[in-house]
């Protein structure tokens, strides 16, 4: 037993690097801009990378990749956020998990029958223009197109930096549609990310909310603790989070490269003032769909307050085909993390079924054979089989 146990244990982690200041790793083009400014969520929102000619200035392309970025540009759009820009490992080339997640390739454009525009069914279950009701007693508000930067591998990336901004009386009559429906109790404010609506828009989401008797929790679904985490620099957006407290924020970091001094200051920012924290992974195949690679990131997140929550099943969205992983592959994944992390640390694997029919937990067999209510064997996370005496 003692010698699996070691044999477990010897297959190590990748090693975290040292958490880095994106403001330190700046590339050159970005030499002279001041520490100030690179703390301004203004000045990173408005030195995004749009295009192939802004990326290729700031990190240089490689050969492949202006072309994938002018092919792909009709159907996805490009934004990358300095600080996120900041992140990838050049010397890694197309190979570096930051650059798979911010520059696109020309696998984007591979078709396949199984991919979908809509692979949440979220048209489909629509109460209103921009909110979504797929369960009793949950309610979602989709409130921008806009995000600090474009993930590759977007769920809703046929929306997300392609259509006309949402009024507010769109918002609105979200608002009021879900506050008409009594069974509703908790509501996601999602996107795009909500945190590029401007600071009244969200006040105004939360206080109509906040108003409702039958709404128990909200919820703000933003990468931007990872992509723009200077965005929490910002006091009135802190205090109008404060305001209106507790808010569960739900946020998506992938890859232990995204851990940054920058992101865990955001992260104790919104500690301080009662966000109560969860993470929301997606499984990208080359990218992190390792234990190996998950441990030390969900490790950096647990020691900055951020539970680890969620583990995706990446969706079937189009243009996503290159990220995709088998249920398998996740599968081991949690096998491996199990026994290296305490629970706190172990996310929910889920699938989202296509077309709005709703989460799923996938986990692995760890039952593997006797007789129920007789005896049972049992296989731990390094591999032991234990027989147990069911009752
Ligand atoms: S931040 Fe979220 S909504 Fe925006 S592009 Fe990334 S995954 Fe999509």
């Amino acid at each position: 037993m003692e010698e699996l146990e070691l044999n477990a244990l010897s297959r190590k982690p990748i090693v975290i690097q040292d958490v880095v200041s994106s403001y330190d790793r700046r590339p050159d083009a970005w030499r002279d801009v001041s520490e100030k400014e690179w703390a301004s969520w203004e000045w990173q929102w408005s030195h995004r990378l749009l295009n192939a000619d802004d990326v290729d200035r700031v990190i240089g392309l490689l050969p492949h990749e202006r072309r994938a970025i002018e092919d792909v540009a009709d159907q996805f759009s490009v934004a990358v956020s300095p600080h996120y820009a900041a992140l990838i490992h050049s010397e890694l080339k197309a190979e570096c998990p930051i650059r798979k997640q911010a520059i696109p390739t020309a696998s984007e454009l591979e078709c396949h029958e199984d991919l979908m525009s809509d692979p949440l069914g979220e048209y489909r279950h629509a109460i209103s223009f921009c909110a979504t009701r797929r369960y009793p007693d949950r309610a979602l508000i989709y409130t921008t197109h806009e995000c600090a930067m474009r993930c590759r591998h977007c769920t809703r990336r046929g929306r997300v930096g392609l259509m006309e901004r949402i009024s507010h009386e769109d918002l609105s009559k979200a608002v009021e549609c879900v506050l008409a429906e009594e069974r509703v109790r908790d509501v996601l404010i999602s996107g795009g990310d909500p945190l590029s609506l401007s600071n009244e828009e969200l006040e105004f989401l939360f206080a109509s909310l906040r108003k409702s008797d039958h709404i128990d929790v909200i919820r703000l679904c933003t990468r931007m603790p990872c992509t723009l985490p200077q965005r929490f620099n910002d006091p009135d957006l802190l205090d109008i989070l404060n305001k209106y407290s507790p808010i569960y924020v739900n946020t998506q970091f992938n890859h232990p490269y995204e851990a940054s001094c920058e992101a865990a200051h955001a992260l104790k920012a919104l500690r301080q003032i009662g966000c109560i924290l969860g993470n929301q992974s997606v499984l990208l195949r080359g990218i992190n769909d390792r234990g190996e690679v998950l441990e030390p990131l969900y490790r950096w997140l647990l020691r900055e307050g951020c539970r680890p929550y969620y583990l995706f099943l990446c969706d079937a969205a189009q243009g996503t085909s290159h990220f995709r992983t088998s249920i398998q592959a996740g599968l081991e994944v949690m096998d491996t993390l199990r026994g290296r992390l305490s629970g706190l640390g172990i996310p929910h694997y889920v699938i989202d079924l296509p077309g709005g029919y709703g989460k799923v937990d996938l986990c692995p067999q760890h039952i593997e054979g006797g007789e129920p209510n007789a005896r049972m064997r049992i296989r731990n996370w390094f591999g032991a089989v234990v027989d147990y005496k069911d009752v």
